[in-house]
């Protein structure tokens, strides 16, 4: 047994290094040769001064360099720091500060985006870089292009590499601040290698599969689900820059290796409606996963009827990686998650008791087993509140079992809206109104209110090609299918919704522009 996903990945490429791995735009990897470059890059790391534990962060596209410096990052003895693309100064520097990072692997942007914040981050020593940088950069930062790198790592003969220890530190993961600023989680080896495990026996996940894979790698979906599982299964993967819907569709339907295809919400409603404009329609795969954000029962039966799938809807964050799914054999629930993995608990606890609540009652998700992260990076105080003294992780979401055991979740403890005294649960309200055939889009939360405490607040983006609905014909579709205390006290229009690079629905922007305009 191997006793990191680094250690499986590198038992593959030792039996069977002529086994293909990964294609990217024209190029392609076995897993001998990307192990190669993954030695050469943990042996570079270590000339250069790289100490065990030191964080080096990735602010990189996804590319096969991503994935060697990954690996080449652990195999050195080092930590990772996922850093999102679309992170500009403040999110840069508040990340890369707080993980004190001796190196940063990045692009020509990515360096025109640290270069100013040389102060702010005394403890960055390297930047290497997959693209030559355009702008000059402070002459205290040392600059090294990856593959001189590569190539000072493969003259480094006499630097030797072991494998990392299970306890030890693997990933800091940054949330995604979609409830505040994103904290570090500090996810260790055997956290990964636990619940990687999980995952593919789970799905059924073999080397015979290849997976498409756009999502980002910065993220725990495309990161820990689709690079993780195919390294450890030895399975491949055809790799993407980002997501274009035009691509990918043409590669569902063009390419009869492909088994998998792993997306967020937005993605399958793009490809529903490329698949509607073009006529063009995906062949068959083995599994359809969605996850990161709820998948609306309507988008489900839309690809049901499109597509002929029954997508697999799993539910994970940063700090567990994933914790239910629904199940491979067996019912897919739409509007559900499904049932925690093997070896994994989830439960459902008052918000204010903290006691187990039965099915069909509403609660805060906890999880607890060897998937759970070590807690947050250099914040006690918000690990300590997340913990109880027998190990559940209060997630932050609110859920409900329902009566065959499939979990379904409700929204986030800190989006429950508290109105006159009474619970209302956005996502119920936003369910209701999205069924309205006027809108597209819809985010309901709660804003300060003199007599309620707070009101029920609607952003609503019209349906394109419809007669815009009146704000008061969308409260009464409420009131008509739902207890009257629900029902928004304000609608307010919107040509789009903020979304994180994710497609999660930002709504600490949104509360502020609503308070902003007041
Ligand atoms: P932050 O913790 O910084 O506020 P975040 O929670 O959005 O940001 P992530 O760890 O990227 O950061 O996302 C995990 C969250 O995504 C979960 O806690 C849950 O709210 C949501 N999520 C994940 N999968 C699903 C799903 N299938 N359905 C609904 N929500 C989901
Ligand atoms: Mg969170």
């Amino acid at each position: 047994m191997p006793s990191s996903l680094l250690e499986a990945f590198l038992d593959h490429a030792h039996r069977t290094p002529s086994r293909p791995l990964l294609t990217f735009e024209g190029e392609a990897y076995t897993y001998g040769a990307l192990a190669g470059r993954v030695a050469d890059f943990a042996r570079g790391l270590k000339a250069l001064g790289l100490q065990r534990g030191e964080r080096v962060a990735l602010f990189l596209e996804n590319s096969p360099q991503f994935a060697i410096a990954y690996l080449g990052v652990q195999h050195a003895g080092g930590v990772v720091v996922l850093v999102n693309t679309a992170y500009k100064q403040v999110e840069l520097a508040h990340i890369l500060s707080d993980a004190e990072v001796r190196a940063c692997v990045t692009g020509a942007s990515g360096a025109a985006e640290l270069a100013p914040l040389r102060e702010q981050l005394p403890s960055l020593q390297w930047l290497v870089t997959v693209e030559a940088p355009a702008v000059a950069l402070p002459a205290s930062l040392t600059v090294v292009p990856f593959e001189a790198l590569l190539s000072k790592g493969a003259a480094a003969t006499a630097e030797t590499l072991e494998l990392p220890r299970p306890d030890e530190l693997a990933v800091l993961g940054y949330t995604s601040g979609t409830t505040g600023r994103s904290k570090g989680a500090m996810l260790l080896h055997r956290n990964l290698l636990a619940n990687v495990k999980a995952v593919t026996e789970a799905w059924g996940w073999t080397e015979k599969d290849k997976l498409l894979l756009a999502l980002p790698l910065f993220h725990t979906h495309g990161l820990m689900v689709g690079l993780h599982g195919t390294l450890y299964t030895g399975a491949s993967v055809d790799l993407r820059r980002k997501f274009v819907a035009t691509e990918v569709l043409e590669a569902l339907c063009d390419d009869a290796s492909l088994t998998m295809f792993f997306g967020v919400p937005t993605m399958y409603g793009r490809l529903l409606e490329e698949a509607w404009r073009t006529g063009v329609k995906p062949r068959r795969l083995r599994l359809w996963v969605s996850g990161s954000a709820p998948l609306s029962p309507q988008l489900f039966g839309d690809i049901e009827a499109e597509l002929g799938a029954r997508i697999l809807e799993r539910y994970g964050m940063t700090e567990t990686i994933m914790n239910t799914t629904n199940p491979y054999d067996g019912e897919r629930r739409p509007g559900t998650v499904g049932f925690p993995y093997p070896g994994q608990e989830a439960r459902v606890v008052d918000v204010r008791s903290r006691k187990p609540l039965g099915r069909g009652e509403t609660g805060e998700i906890e999880v607890r087993g060897p998937h759970v992260f070590a807690g947050y990076w250099r914040r006690p105080d918000a690990t300590a509140e997340s913990f109880d003294a027998e190990g559940w992780f209060r997630t932050g979401d609110l859920g409900e079992y329902d009566a065959d055991g499939y979990l379904k979740i409700t929204g986030r403890a800190r989006e429950l809206i508290i109105s006159g005294g009474f619970n209302v649960y956005p996502r119920e309200v936003e369910e209701v109104l999205a069924s309205h055939p006027g809108v597209a889009e819809v985010a309901v939360l709660g804003m300060p209110d003199a007599d309620f405490g707070e009101q029920v607040v609607a952003v609503v983006v019209p349906a394109a090609g419809a007669p815009a609905p009146e704000a008061q014909a969308l409260v009464d579709w409420c009131k008509d299918r739902l207890a009257s205390f629900k029902k928004p006290r304000r609608v307010v229009f919107a040509e789009a919704l903020p979304r994180n690079a994710l497609g999660k629905v930002q709504k600490h922007l949104l509360r502020d522009k609503l308070t902003a305009a007041r």
